[in-house]
């Protein structure tokens, strides 16, 4: 998963050049930056990278989706179908447009199921938003033409996907707008960072003058900029940015090591009986920065967690189902709608809903499935000894738990 796990030179250097100058801010100061602007640099480098024709950078991923959002005029009274499993940035993003987060289930694909996300279509609904998690691929083109049959807008959170693919387009520039996040765990850092992706340039000039309080960015002098309407700041910075490109530079090679290390490790995990792998729409794109696998009951899988436990060699391995931030059995604060601040009527109303629902085909899923992460540091001798141990330590667990039923 990490990029960090590659840190080295190059990063220094770029953010060496930000700091001989001194210039820390994206936009102005043309002089004393001594052509050094290295967001611009970088949001060049994700056009050419994932063949997007715009790219705004922020100061985050969950900036990035609110952005995309307010751009693609989702707001007050508007729904967002969103999947039952990702990082709780993907609501907090839409309760943060005053909009209506609506859950649906995922299937074996860990992303949203397109059966599900049909049947949760009201005359409110705006958005479909996707969530590719730990690597891998919604099912794109049903999604696709749900949305095209529907009106609707379609809006990737590729933030946990970088590099990522779906019938040759990259995760994150098949819908109107995508997401990917630069934070210190993402496949590719930032330190802390984000960008919206869009082939529309509409939908990118508003991107581009949300971020910097409504500036237009259309004069020489920023201070006598035009503000066609209210922005916020959620600008990245030059520091931030700086080692986002070195980043970039290395996604290749991320993404050959992920590859690799996760297909070795699932040539040991095969052999554990009863053992399923998640479903990928398209195996070619994956990212593979996680190996998500099921066990055939969820006592199975909670003995399978205890016993990687005993032995010390749990660490990397995610069990989502009892993780408060990820899947939506944990979510009180968002299902008992506990923010600062008033929420509006419509929120407040589905949340309550949202309180009482209940989501058995996604908890017949996730109760089932563990997520291992890929690390870029293993060598094949410890890939063999990590994928052996599991084995041996799962297969123990899932033979004990089938036996006392
Ligand atoms: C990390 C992440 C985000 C938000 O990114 P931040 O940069 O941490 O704000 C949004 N969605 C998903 C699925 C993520 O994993």
């Amino acid at each position: 998963m990490p990029g960090f796990e590659l840190w080295g030179a190059e990063e220094r250097k770029e953010v060496n050049d930000v700091l001989e100058t001194g210039v820390l801010m994206r936009y102005g100061f043309d002089g004393p930056r001594q052509g050094m602007w290295k967001a611009r640099e970088l949001e060049a480098a994700i056009c050419q990278t994932f063949g997007a024709r715009h790219a705004q950078l922020t100061s985050s991923g969950t900036a990035a989706l609110t952005t995309a959002m307010s751009a693609l005029g989702i707001g007050y009274g508007d729904e967002v179908i969103m999947p039952t499993f990702t990082f709780v940035a993907s609501f907090e993003a839409v309760l943060s447009v005053g909009a209506i987060p609506v859950l649906v289930d995922v299937d074996e694909s860990l992303t949203l199921a397109p059966e599900a996300v049909k049947a949760a279509i009201t005359p409110r609904t705006k958005c479909i938003m996707p969530v590719h998690m730990c690597g891998s691929m919604a099912h794109m083109s049903e999604l696709k033409a749900i949305c095209k049959a529907n009106n609707l807008l379609l809006l990737e959170d590729a933030c946990q996907s970088i590099g990522g693919s779906y019938k040759g387009q990259f995760l994150g520039t098949i819908g109107h707008a995508g997401t990917f996040s630069f934070d210190y765990v993402k496949t590719i850092t930032c330190g802390e960072g984000g960008v919206v992706m869009t082939n529309d340039e509409d939908i990118y000039e508003k991107c581009d003058g949300f971020t910097d309080h409504g500036h237009d960015h259309k004069g020489v002098d920023r201070g006598a900029d035009l503000h066609p309407f209210v922005g916020y700041n959620f600008r990245i910075s030059e520091l931030n940015a700086a080692v986002g490109l070195a980043q970039i530079r290395k996604l290749s090679t991320i993404l050959e090591i992920q590859r690799r290390n996760n297909k070795m490790l699932r040539s040991y995990l095969e052999k554990i009986p009863g053992i399923r792998f998640r479903v990928i729409p398209d195996p070619e794109g994956d990212n593979a920065s996680f190996l998500s696998w099921f066990l055939p009951t969820e006592e199975m899988t909670r003995a399978a967690v205890a016993e990687l436990k005993s032995q010390g060699i749990l660490a990397g391995n995610f069990y989502w189902y009892d993780n408060n931030w990820h899947y939506i059995r944990k979510w009180d604060h968002l299902k008992y709608a506990a923010t600062l601040n008033n929420i509006n009527p419509l929120q407040k109303e589905a949340l309550d809903k949202l309180a009482e629902a209940s989501f058995p085909d996604s908890d017949a899923i996730m109760s089932r499935c563990i997520s291992t992460a890929i690390s870029l540091t293993w060598t094949e001798e410890q890939i063999r000894n990590k994928g052996e141990q599991m084995v041996a330590a799962i297969s123990k667990a899932v033979s004990e738990a089938a036996a006392t039923v």
